[in-house]
C-alpha cells in the first residue's frame, strides 16, 4: 500500500457488555467483556508530522497532518483517527506521524464498540510509531489515561456524549475474563468467565437508527433524575428513596432512574453469580435486565425482542438481552456449551419470519485490551 515494510501492529478488541447498560454515564457498575474481534492498524512510522490511514473496509485512504485535525462531515470514520490524534495532541503528548492500513472484524454501529476499539487501535497505533521512530510516548498513556483520551475523542469528534465502558474494556480487558467496573471512581476487578459458559451473540441485522440522540436524550433524562433527589447523580440516589416518590410520579424520568438503581444492583448480584460458577443466577439477571431496558429504560427494539424471546426459549440457554446502547445492533445469550447449535438454529429458524431481518449468530471468547507489538524491520 505504501510502497515500505510495516513496522508495527497495533490492534484493539471490541466488546459485549453481559449487565450493566446505561449505568456507566450514570456512575454506576458494568460488566463488560472484551471479545475476539477487533480492529488492526498495520503501518510504520514517517518523519514528518503526517498521518495516512487506509480503511480497507471503506476502501479509502485519509490523509492529514497533526498540526491541524478538522472534523470530517458526520458519520465518517476518519473522525476516530482524528478524533484520537488531536486529543492526544491537545494532552501535549509528542506525536509521530504514520502510514498504516486498517481493517477490522467487529460489526460496525451494531452495539459491539466498533468505535472505541478503532480509537484504541490508533491511539495504540500512535505509541507503536513513536517507539519505531525512536520517540517513544510518555509511557503513562496507558490504562485508565488512555480510555479516558478515547472518550474524550469520541465526545469531541462525533458528538455522541459516550460513558467511559466501551474505552475503558477495550483498554483493560483481561483474556478470560469479564471486568467489573465502577465508574464512578474507575476502579474495576476481573472475573474469570467459567468454563462450560458461552456468550453467544446475535446481531439483529437491525440498523440503529435515532440511537445517538436518544442516547443523549436518556442522559439528559438522568441528571434530570439526580436533580429530582438532589443528587449529584444517579449513583447517590437511594432506592428507598426512589420507592418513596415514585407513586404519582408519572413520565420518562422516574422510569429511567427505576432502571438505573435496580440495574446497578444486578450487576453487584451477576458478579457475585459468575465468581460461584452460579450460570442460571446470572442468565436471569440478564434476562431481567432486558425487561427493564425494553420496559423502563425504553431503548430495546421490536428485533431486539424477537432475538431475545427466541434465545430465552432454548434449551440450555441461561438468559439473554440487549447489549450497547440499544435500538437495534445485538443481543448477547449466556448458553451452556452443548446448546450453543441449538440455539443458532432456533434464530436462523424464526427470526427472519419474526421480523423479515437477517440474523448473525457467532460465538465470542473473553480477548485481552489494547496492545501494539513493533515488527522486525527486515520481516516487513
Ligand atoms: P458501534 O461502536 O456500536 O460499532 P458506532 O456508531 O459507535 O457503533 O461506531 C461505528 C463507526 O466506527 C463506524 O461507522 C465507522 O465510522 C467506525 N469504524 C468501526 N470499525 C471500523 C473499521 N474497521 N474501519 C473504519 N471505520 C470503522
Ligand atoms: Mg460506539
Amino acid at each position: 500500500m505504501f510502497g515500505r515494510p510495516a513496522r508495527f501492529v497495533a490492534r484493539a478488541p471490541g466488546r459485549v457488555n453481559l449487565i450493566g447498560e446505561h449505568t456507566d454515564y450514570n456512575d454506576g457498575f458494568v460488566l463488560p467483556m472484551a471479545i475476539d474481534r477487533e480492529v488492526t492498524l498495520v503501518g510504520a512510522p514517517r518523519e514528518d508530522r503526517v498521518v495516512r490511514v487506509h480503511s480497507l473496509d471503506f476502501d479509502e485512504t485519509l490523509t492529514f497532518g497533526l498540526d491541524f485535525i478538522p472534523r470530517e462531515a458526520a458519520g465518517r470514520w476518519g473522525n476516530y483517527v482524528r478524533g484520537v490524534a488531536a486529543v492526544l495532541r491537545d494532552a501535549a503528548f509528542a506525536l509521530t506521524g504514520f502510514d498504516a492500513v486498517l481493517k477490522g472484524d467487529v460489526p460496525m454501529g451494531s452495539g459491539l464498540s466498533s468505535s472505541a476499539a478503532i480509537e484504541l487501535a490508533t491511539l495504540m497505533a500512535f505509541k507503536a510509531a513513536g517507539e519505531a521512530a525512536g520517540r517513544p510516548l510518555d509511557a503513562r498513556l496507558d490504562g485508565e489515561l488512555a480510555a479516558r483520551l478515547a472518550q474524550r475523542a469520541e465526545q469531541r469528534y462525533t458528538g455522541v456524549q459516550c460513558g467511559i465502558m466501551d474505552q475503558f474494556i477495550a483498554t483493560l480487558g483481561v483474556e478470560g475474563h469479564a471486568l467489573k467496573i465502577d465508574c464512578l471512581d474507575l476502579t474495576h476487578e476481573a472475573v474469570p468467565m467459567p468454563a462450560g459458559a458461552r456468550i453467544v451473540v446475535i446481531d439483529t441485522g437491525a440498523s440503529r437508527a435515532l440511537a445517538a440522540s436518544a442516547y443523549n436524550t436518556r442522559r439528559a433524562e438522568c441528571e434530570a433524575g439526580a436533580a429530582l433527589f438532589r443528587a449529584q447523580t444517579l449513583r447517590d440516589v437511594r432506592y428507598a428513596d426512589f420507592v418513596a416518590r415514585r407513586e404519582g410520579a408519572e413520565g420518562p424520568v422516574m422510569l429511567r432512574v427505576g432502571h438505573v438503581l435496580l440495574e446497578n444492583q444486578r450487576v453487584l448480584d451477576a458478579v457475585e453469580a459468575l465468581k460461584r460458577g452460579d450460570l442460571e443466577e446470572l442468565g436471569l439477571l440478564m434476562s431481567h435486565s432486558h425487561q427493564s431496558l425494553r420496559d423502563l429504560y425504553e431503548v430495546s427494539s421490536d428485533a431486539l425482542d424477537a432475538a431475545v424471546d427466541i434465545a430465552e426459549g432454548v434449551e440450555g440457554v441461561y438468559g439473554a438481552r440487549m447489549t450497547g446502547a440499544g435500538f437495534g445492533g445485538c443481543a448477547i445469550a449466556l448458553t451452556r456449551e452443548d446448546a450453543v447449535d441449538a440455539l443458532r438454529e432456533a434464530i436462523e429458524a424464526q427470526y427472519p419470519q419474526r421480523t423479515g431481518l437477517t440474523p448473525k449468530v457467532f460465538v465470542c471468547r473473553a480477548n485481552a485490551g489494547a496492545s501494539y507489538r513493533l515488527l522486525d524491520a527486515a520481516a516487513g
